[in-house]
């Protein structure tokens, strides 16, 4: 370990919470109110292996990144923001430490000076979380290298999603049965264990690897189930992780992306779909269990409306045809949908006179306006459109044949309108 390295306490003990260091290093960050602090230890996990960072604070200050520097060093993103000192020094005088924070040298606060001794503490629930979830990954990635032979290609854990990417496909049967698979490893309450084995057992030993890794070789292993470079922390049993969840899968890059969820976030899915199934069984009458089949019964129920609408709409039509006029035809009708009104649109220009006419169906009352289609026979369509536009400032147009558009207005207003046409 050189000079400039950080010791990474999570490495040896992934339930520390809490921790005091030496500041090694601090300097303003590019982003206002933010400082970069380097401590000689830390417990916070950083941003790596598509896990993201720690949050929790240092020195009372919100941590709001964490990065590791090539040269080993373990980079906080400190908030101190504005009055961020004061908040640092109430939470550094509440801890016992640090209660002279308050001051700022060359916009650092003094409790994160170098040479100063600072306290840090992770947010658990989000650590933890993170430990469930990336704990969940090894052993599902495991069953699927063993069972078919995939190889884990992606690994996405954020605060939103945790998605893992293979190079193979699974049938919904093969991906039910890995789920079921992966909690019998979680009720078997296996040891989780991470070591640096040396040359020699690193001959022999099989594990999975997702890419090179700089150092000596950290192999975390699930007892029974899987062996994986990785320096991400873990829980220690399989218990731990309580629940494990597939609830997407999509195919990806020639492989597939698996969503996942364990733990804390599976069971606030399950919390989540257990609160839509209970309203959807609410708005269907129907038991829990039987929700898919209301569902499916609903639409069937619309869609036998939809035809009687669709029937009861040609009726209409069909009375509003048979009542027009002569020459130039100009129907308003509350009830009309946009095929039914085309259609007798068409209907009304078969009637025109040979020597040409216009006619133009309105549907929509006064109040809330029509949306209009309008024909001509021998007749230019667009004298309606270009009238009701310069008049009443309607929107629309089209060919000569059929124009359509939106008006707002009242009926007798659009009849006074087109009564010169
Ligand atoms: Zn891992």
């Amino acid at each position: 370990m050189n000079a400039m390295s950080t010791e990474r306490l999570y490495d040896a003990d992934p339930y520390l919470r809490a921790f005091d260091a030496l500041v090694t290093e601090a300097c303003p960050a590019d982003a206002a109110g933010k400082i970069l602090v380097v401590t000689d230890r830390t417990a916070f996990f950083p941003e790596g292996g598509g896990q993201s960072p720690d949050g929790g604070t240092l020195a009372g200050f919100p941590v709001t990144d964490v990065q590791l520097r090539p040269d080993g060093g373990v980079v906080h993103t400190v908030e101190i923001g504005q009055g961020g000192a004061a908040a640092g020094a109430a939470a550094g005088a509440t801890a016992g430490a640090n209660a002279e924070a308050a001051a700022v040298a060359g916009g650092i606060p003094e409790a994160l000076l170098p040479g100063q001794t600072v306290h840090g503490e992770i947010d658990w629930g989000h650590r933890f979380s993170n430990m469930q979830n990336h704990t969940g990954e090894h052993i599902l990635s495991g069953l699927m290298h063993g069972q078919y032979g995939f190889d884990n290609i992606g690994f996405h854990l954020s605060d939103n999603s945790v998605t893992l990417d293979v190079n193979g496909h699974l049938t919904d049967e093969q991906v039910r049965a890995l789920e079921t698979a992966a909690n019998e490893v979680v009720w078997r309450n296996v040891p989780v264990t991470a070591r640096y084995p040396d040359a020699a057992e690193l001959e022999t030993l099989v594990y999975r690897s997702k890419k090179e890794i700089d150092g000596p070789l950290r192999v975390v292993t699930v007892e029974g189930v899987d062996n994986c470079a990785c320096c991400a922390p873990h829980v220690s049993r399989t218990g731990e992780i309580g629940l494990i969840r597939i609830v997407r899968v999509l195919r990806y890059a020639g492989g597939m992306r698996l969503t996942i969820l364990c733990g804390r976030r599976a069971l606030a899915s399950v919390q989540s779909m257990q609160a839509q199934a209970e309203a959807v069984s609410h708005l269907t009458n129907s038991p829990q269990e039987q929700i898919a089949d209301a569902a499916a019964r609903l639409l069937a129920e619309v869609e036998a409306e939809r035809h009687h609408v669709r029937e009861l709409e040609e009726r209409i039509a069909q009375i509003h045809l048979e009542s027009a006029p002569g020459g130039n035809a100009w129907v308003f009708e509350k009830h009309l949908s946009v095929l039914p009104q085309r259609a007798l649109v068409n209907a009304l220009c078969d009637r025109l006179p040979e020597g040409g006419g216009l006619c133009g169906v309105f549907a929509g009352e006064d109040g809330s306006g029509y949306m209009y289609i309008a024909g001509g026979r021998g007749a230019d369509a667009r004298t309606v459109s270009g009238r009701l536009r310069e008049r009443l400032g309607a929107k629309g147009g089209g060919r000569p044949e059929m124009v359509q558009g939106s008006v707002q207005a009242s009926k007798e207003e659009i009849l006074r309108a087109l009564s010169e046409l």
